[in-house]
């Protein structure tokens, strides 16, 4: 697995499925604005949480691009559930900023919370259309900067559902080791 230690932080990129991630405190789901159940990493962590999640999901919605709300994980393996919105690419705009926003809100909640692991997906890239590679050092870029200044957070972990995801992650990574 690949990963960098900054300020005791560990972050890391594997290949896998965002509601098998028993190790973590929280599990991101990239959302949508209703935090109802849908495709891909929403189907996947509302389908493995249960009926419960949906139902404490529906006091908090809607929320906005760039935002984040936390729950319970249910009968997810977690402790937590951290739910983002990220930008529909060429829709919501900025789209770099409402990404990048997402990754601070969703470590934002994590530290206010006491989470040391927390596992993220790559957000907006699905169905949501953001060009990976771009994306991808928005998540990295954020979260080595954040790194910096965590308290309570010890690992973050990206979790990538296919082969050539992983390897730009990883690629991307390498290359911020040699910038800081
Ligand atoms: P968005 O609507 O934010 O684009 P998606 O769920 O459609 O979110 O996809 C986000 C990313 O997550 C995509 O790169 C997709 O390949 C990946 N993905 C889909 N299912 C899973 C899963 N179960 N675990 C981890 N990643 C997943």
């Amino acid at each position: 697995m690949t990963h960098r230690t900054i300020n005791n932080v560990t972050i890391e990129c594997t290949l896998g499925d965002i509601a098998s991630q028993a190790d973590m405190d929280a599990v991101v789901n990239a959302a949508n604005a209703q935090l109802r159940p849908g495709g891909g990493v929403a189907g996947a962590i509302h389908r493995a949480a249960g009926p419960g999640l949906d139902e404490e999901c529906r006091s908090l919605a809607p929320i906005k691009p760039g935002q984040a709300v936390i729950t319970s994980a249910h009968n997810l393996p977690n402790k937590y559930v951290i739910h983002c919105l990220g930008p529909v690419y060429g829709v919501d705009e900025p789209a770099d900023e409402l990404l990048a926003g997402c990754y601070r809100r969703a470590l934002q909640l994590a530290e206010q919370n006491g989470i040391e692991s927390i596992a993220f997906p790559a957000i907006s890239t699905g169905v949501f259309g953001y060009p990976l590679e771009a994306a991808t050092r928005i998540a990295l870029g954020v979260m080595t900067a954040a790194a910096q200044k965590l308290t309570q957070l010890k690992q973050i972990r990206c979790v990538l559902f296919q082969p050539s995801d992983l390897a730009v992650y990883n690629q991307v990574l390498d290359e911020l080791k040699g910038t800081r």
